[in-house]
């Protein structure tokens, strides 16, 4: 399997390094707000990547951190009146809710940067200990960028250009203000009851440190990949490398993903435009978030996606093609040991070897719709020296990865059978309000009756 690393510009074959198993950190949400599908986009990818991984036979520890200290939780727990962990905590509990709308696999670990303040602080020591951080007058510690000499690899900035001494207290800021940026704040009025006694004085950390704090601590000095938006590579990600490397004199990580953003009208979706949709948004507008979901995967991670409602229906129909395709076999009778037929393992071969190359994600799906036309094409002309079972677990495989087909049967629990029962019991009676109000019921719970001359139906939605 090959992904295009960020460090080198090079598509490149991912090995390990250590044994079979892949260990890799994704900058998680920054908790002062709800997440927008650009933010999903990301972790899509992210799972993605992380499910490809397993299908090849990889293990996996992901970590995504939660963002819970920083210059805009602060801001926006101030001006909502509220505690930094108040604030947060909800935008926390909705991103676990929406994660699971969006069938992404949890990861291993989810630590909060409030959490792991000592770590923090200890990181900061040792980058004292070698010389490569200051503390200001105004009582901040920076990291000194002249001193360390691979400043700029990953993002390719030549820094010789720069002012010596320069210095940046925001945790966001362009690459023209290249500068010596915060490890540690020193604490002031804004930051009101939020602070953490250190040796520099009381302060908070800088967001940049609280990575590399976080990924050293769950993954060790050094580790396969860390992934991100493109928007994460400057100053963020270069920051991360500089403070972990310049700690350690390690290689901090291997390959570096970088996701293209999720744009809207030809400009990136985000809180501060105020161009976005959260995935509350789509679903009180009828999307499921197996659709919304098909929709942030189906372009490859590094091309902007363009986000449209015509894309979400084109998301619909692709799917109910797939489904209707599922049925089909399903309701197929056909020999059991007949095995997969060849153009169905010629599918398996195109699906993988476009996940190979770089998550080729829109390649995967052309091998899909192939398999679809070409199994319709032979039921529709009666063959049946196949193994229908065979090519529905060929699906089943491949939601592995993508996790958007419905090919498992879900199997409808007992509050949901009585529900429908009482709809039909309704109907029968011509209550048609109330059938139409369990309707709903069975709706918001994710099942969809569909009335049919054998009797209602229970689908998945
Ligand atoms: P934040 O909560 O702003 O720290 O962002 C969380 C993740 O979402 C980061 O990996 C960002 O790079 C990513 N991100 C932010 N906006 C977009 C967007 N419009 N499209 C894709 N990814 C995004
Ligand atoms: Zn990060």
């Amino acid at each position: 399997m090959k992904v295009y690393n960020t460090l080198n510009r090079a598509s490149e074959e991912v090995v390990p390094l250590e044994g079979n198993h892949v260990r890799m950190y994704t900058c998680g949400p920054t908790v002062y707000n709800i997440a927008h599908i650009g933010n999903f986009r990301t972790y899509v990818f992210e799972d993605i990547l992380r499910r490809y991984l397993k299908y090849s036979g990889f293990g996996v520890t992901q970590v995504m951190n939660l963002t819970d200290v920083d210059d805009k939780t602060i801001r926006d727990a101030n001006a909502a009146g509220v505690s930094l962990e108040e604030h947060t905590q909800q935008f926390k509990d909705m991103f676990f809710d929406d994660i699971n709308v969006l069938n992404i696999e949890p990861a291993e670990h989810y630590p909060a940067a409030t959490d792991h303040v000592p770590e923090m602080i200890e990181l900061i020591s040792k980058l004292f200990d070698r010389g490569l951080a200051y503390q200001s007058d105004d009582g901040s510690v920076y990291f000194s960028i002249a001193k360390f000499p691979g400043y700029g690899k990953l993002a390719k900035i030549d820094v010789s250009e720069m002012q010596a001494g320069a210095r940046v207290s925001q945790d966001e800021y362009e690459k023209d203000n290249l500068a010596d940026f915060a490890l540690w704040k020193a604490w002031d009025e804004q930051d009101g009851e939020v602070g953490w006694d250190s040796p520099w004085g009381r302060g908070r950390p800088g967001w940049h440190i609280e990575c590399s704090a976080m990924g050293m601590k769950y993954l060790g000095e050094s580790f396969d990949i860390h992934t991100g938006g493109v928007d994460n590579m400057f100053p963020h990600h270069e920051d991360e490398i500089a403070q972990s490397e310049g700690a350690t004199g390690k290689q901090f990580v291997k390959y570096w993903l970088h996701s293209a953003h999720l744009i809207v009208d030809g400009q990136k979706m985000s809180k501060s435009l105020g161009n976005f949709y959260t995935l509350r948004d789509l679903q009180e507008k009828g999307y499921t978030g197996r659709e919304i979901r098909y929709v942030l995967l189906s372009a490859h991670y590094r091309q902007q996606l363009n986000f449209t409602f015509d894309a979400l229906s084109a998301s619909r129909a692709a799917l109910s093609r797939v489904d209707e395709f599922t049925e089909r076999l399903k309701a197929l009778e056909s020999p059991d040991n007949a095995g997969l037929p060849p153009w169905a393992g010629k599918a398996r071969d195109d699906f993988e070897a476009a996940l190979d190359n770089d998550l080729n994600v829109p390649e995967a799906l052309a091998a899909i719709f192939d398999l679809v036309h070409e199994g319709n094409r032979r039921m529709d002309a009666g063959e049946s020296d196949w193994s229908a079972d065979a090519v529905v677990g060929l699906l089943s495989r491949f939601d592995e990865v993508l996790g958007v087909l419905a090919t498992e049967k879900a199997e409808a629990g007992d509050d949901i059978v009585a529900l429908a029962d009482a709809r039909e019991t309704a109907r029968q009676g011509k209550d048609w309000a109330e059938a139409d109000r369990l309707r709903d019921q069975l709706h918001d719970m994710g099942w969809e009756v569909r009335d049919t001359p054998e009797g209602p139906k229970l689908k998945r939605l």
